[in-house]
């Protein structure tokens, strides 16, 4: 078929770059996909930067139910609003937005009607439900979007909206006060967050880690005590501190975790966001005796994340990153993977 050359150009300028997951267990592609228009309620966002989070293993193995292939990962982007779908109203074109994780709710269902969005009995995640970050230009519903400060760069933002609001959410919420011991247990890409967040909250925050190698960086952190688990016992290093009000669980190992549960004061709490399959060991002894509590933390809501970005505007807590351009996601995935990135690793367009 004859093509005009201006055919060309104008068609090549609705296409995209974007690196997908053609279906369980492969490996990623950068192909090219038309450029998306915003449905109602839905704006286009130029993505500049998209963090590479341990959950997008959900993605690449079809670990997740549902998941429709090929699908785009992507949950920790952030961007610039180029083009707003009918009946959107208080966003504009050209703000800087993210989406992290919390991909949008129905509106409808019980927990909704509670106002309790977080708990949306049909909630979505970006990535997930839908293309998410890992490419040039996405869509996402409103209900999904937080402003980013200006403070922040897109790299920065990108792993606060999902690592950052995580630890952000679980130490606002654990009931520990200004001037409390709260335990961080590891210092990865989870904990780096949770030791400059805690240290700006006013906890005195001990960083528990394995090994004596990131001892100066947890202190330069915000760190007031560092304690290797593996030189000591850590439980009884906490309580020889009074014990610990709060302990924020970031290293996905449930063994680990277990063993810290005596390192808590009483009625303190035991918070945990590090994912692991196996099961956390406790005696009822073990909760009756100071009344201590174990507790999930699961991210946050888009507005949440605006708490996080803008008290880390504030106090000037940031993510560490490493940055890979798009084309090499298959590389940024396997840095990620491999537990040795220094933390955060973030795709940038
Ligand atoms: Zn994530
Ligand atoms: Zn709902």
């Amino acid at each position: 078929m004859a093509t005009s050359r201006a055919t060309v150009v104008s068609m090549k300028a609705t296409q995209m770059k974007v690196a997908q997951v053609p279906k369980p267990g492969a490996e990623f592609q950068i192909v090219e996909r038309e450029i998306p228009k915003p449905a109602a309620g839905q704006v286009r966002i130029k993505v500049q930067a998209c963090g590479v989070c341990h959950s997008d293993v959900f993605v690449k193995e079809g670990l997740w139910p549902g998941i429709e292939y090929p699908r785009i990962p992507g949950h920790e982007l952030a961007g610039i609003i180029d083009e707003l779908g009918a009946e959107v109203t208080g966003w504009k074109k050209g703000q800087r937005v993210g989406v992290g994780w919390y991909g949008g709710r129905d509106n409808t269902c019980l927990e909704c009607r509670r106002g309790r969005f977080l708990y949306c009995r049909n909630s979505k995640v970006a990535g997930i439900s839908y293309d998410g970050g890992y490419q040039e230009y996405m869509v996402a519903p409103v209900d999904a979007l937080a402003a980013i400060p200006a403070a922040l760069s897109d790299a920065e933002a990108g792993p606060l909206l999902c690592a950052g609001v995580t630890t952000f959410n679980a130490l606002r919420h654990s009931g520990a006060g200004p001037g409390s011991l709260v335990a961080v247990q590891g210092v990865g890409g989870l904990g780096h967050l949770g030791i400059q967040f805690g240290s700006k909250f006013g906890y005195k925050v001990a960083a528990i880690g394995r090994g004596p190698e990131n001892s100066a960086l947890a202190k330069k952190l915000g760190a007031s005590v560092y304690i290797d688990s593996q030189a000591s016992n850590a439980a009884e290093e906490l309580q020889k501190l009074g014990g610990a009000q709060a302990i924020l669980a970031t290293a996905p190992e449930s063994k680990a975790m277990s063993s810290l549960i005596d390192g808590l004061a009483p009625t303190g709490k035991f918070v945990v966001v590090g994912i692991s399959s196996d099961p956390i060991a406790v005696t009822p002894l073990q909760l009756i005796v100071g009344e201590h509590a174990i507790q999930g933390s699961a991210v946050g809501t888009p507005t949440d994340s605006e708490d996080t970005m803008n008290f880390a505007e504030l106090t000037g807590v940031r993510p560490m990153i490493e940055t890979y351009p798009l084309e090499k996601a298959a590389e940024a995935y396997a840095r990620m993977m491999s537990g040795k990135a220094q933390f955060r690793v973030v795709l940038t367009m």
